[in-house]
């Protein structure tokens, strides 16, 4: 293939689908094409697609609707991920790509890129295991997520992962090793496991306990990682050893992502959940008895069929006594294919929009309680990017942005703070403001600003340079600070 053939991607939806876009650029450099910064640019551009909730599959459709509309002369356009992986979804596809390519066949875009341009497919690279293939990253970050499985052996009634995905595969350990030993011996500070249910890896590899003793061996043979931290642990009593391996190690952050969906037993059930709250609670109970500093996250759905109004209010009775850190909100959407579309009952949209600003009017307050207990504080904050300000008087300075250890990237909050810090680095600030989402830091001593605003001026600009921030995406930092848009149109799962 000619060396001078370039490719554009474009990823749509949860982490997983981004390391699988990082793979397809890894095995895509490894044959001699090299990135391009916008579609225009690519001898070939591929998007991948989000097929989890039907408001994904519209945005991947109409991006595709897009690209089509504005292709270059002998442009090839490739339609992969998740839409194509099941039928009816694959249909949506506008017709005019030209190769469609599902989620559990990305690490064959090598070939598929050759045919298209009528070479010869060389032969598959080594380390290629499929949908958990390994790769080296080209450009890695201060924060990198690491795929450790794919698939889920779940069978929630409002899911399409599993049809999706397939049964769950796990990464084998050396080579989840053999990732994260590269991102930080590239500098990369943060990594983060990603799987459709991380707490089950490598129950198909024959392991009881294996999430814990994949944690166990990254500490041991990655000594220089400096946050390791894991997503979408599925409620289930396997979470308690792995709490007990947080508590012992000091690069495992005291942070649990623990997706519960509901709160109320009957509503659990019909969604083929654990439906025991009290075992829930008690999961809770112990992670933070044993971390007392944890922070934890959760998603709820809300509107599903038959949801009552007294059962919406059990929901909302335990958001308000067990107080998360972190909650995401979700409207049920039916999708074709899945048992709870068929069920009876189905909540009014404007219901479940109500129910949806209940909770996060809610979790708002919470969280900007919690977040005021943290001004004075100390915490380490990994710096993403360095944008600018400019308040009413004109005066602009730089700022830098990161995440605590209580943030997730792209889901919980960011750190502000005034001044160009290094990227990449870990520092440590001290809080001195709060709003309901992000927090903003002191410049580290002996760093002097640019300038001083009024303090009321400057109170504004923080809140509308915060809101702006989280609304466009803008001062955000991309994933692993490269400034790439990212649209988020759905929850991950589990
Ligand atoms: S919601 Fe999560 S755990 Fe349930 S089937 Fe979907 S991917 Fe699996």
């Amino acid at each position: 293939m000619s060396a001078t053939r370039a490719f554009h991607i474009v990823t749509l939806g949860c982490s997983k689908n981004r390391v699988d876009s990082d793979g397809m650029a890894a095995l895509l450099r490894q044959r001699g094409l090299v990135p391009a910064p916008r579609p225009d640019d690519a001898d070939v551009v591929i998007v991948n697609t989000c097929g989890f909730l039907g408001a994904a599959r519209a945005e991947s459709v109409g991006v595709i609707e897009e690209l089509l509309d504005k292709r270059q002369e002998g442009q090839r356009l490739i339609a992969a991920g998740c839409m194509p992986a099941l039928g009816n979804y694959r249909e949506e596809i506008p017709a005019g790509v030209d190769h469609i390519l599902t989620t559990r066949e990305w690490y064959r875009i090598g070939d598929v890129v050759a045919e298209l341009f009528g070479e010869e497919p060389a032969p598959e690279s080594a380390g290629c295991e499929g949908m958990l293939t390994t790769f080296t990253r080209s450009d890695a970050g201060p924060s990198a997520y690491v795929k450790i499985a794919d698939g889920c052996d779940h069978n929630c009634a409002f899911c399409t992962i599993p049809s999706i995905k397939g049964r769950q595969v796990s990464k084998p350990p050396v080579h989840v090793l053999q990732e994260i030993v590269d991102l930080v011996s590239r500098g990369t500070k943060e990594v983060v496991l990603v799987a459709q249910d991380t707490i089950r890896y490598g129950a198909d590899l024959g392991m009881k306990h294996g999430l814990p003793q994949l944690l166990e061996s990254i500490v041991e043979g990655v000594p220089d990682l400096r946050w390791l931290r894991m997503l979408y642990i599925y409620p289930s009593p396997l979470t308690l050893r792995m709490v007990d391996v947080m508590a012992e190690h000091e690069p495992l952050l005291h942070y649990l992502d623990m997706p519960l969906q509901h709160a109320d037993r009957e509503v659990l059930r019909r969604m083929n959940r654990p439906s025991d709250p009290a075992m829930t609670r008690r999961l809770i109970d112990y992670a933070r008895a044993k971390l007392p500093d944890l922070v934890m996250r959760t998603t709820f759905i809300v509107g599903y069929p038959g949801e009552t109004d007294a059962q919406f209010r059990t929901l909302l009775d335990f958001v308000e006594q067990e107080e998360f850190d972190h909650v995401g909100v979700f409207t049920y959407s039916a999708e074709p294919g899945t048992r709870a579309a068929t069920l009876d009952n189905p909540v009014p949209p404007e219901v479940a929009e109500e129910r949806r600003a209940a909770i996060m009017e809610v979790q708002q307050r919470i969280s900007l309680k919690k977040n005021r207990a943290l001004i004075g504080q100390r915490q380490e904050v990994l710096i993403e990017a360095v944008g600018e300000m400019e308040d009413e008087l004109g005066n602009i300075e730089p700022v830098s942005v990161g995440r605590a250890r209580r943030h997730a990237p792209e889901v919980d909050g960011l750190v502000f703070v005034p001044g160009a810090l290094p990227v990449g680095e870990l520092v440590e600030l001290t809080i001195e403001e709060a709003m309901p989402y992000d927090l903003w830091a002191a410049p580290p001593e002996g760093m002097a600003r640019q300038s001083r605003p009024r303090r009321d001026v400057e109170a504004a600009t923080r809140r509308r340079l915060a809101a702006a921030a989280r609304r466009r995406g803008g001062i955000r930092p991309g994933r692993r600070g490269r400034g790439r848009p990212v649209p988020m149109a759905t929850p991950a799962g589990t």
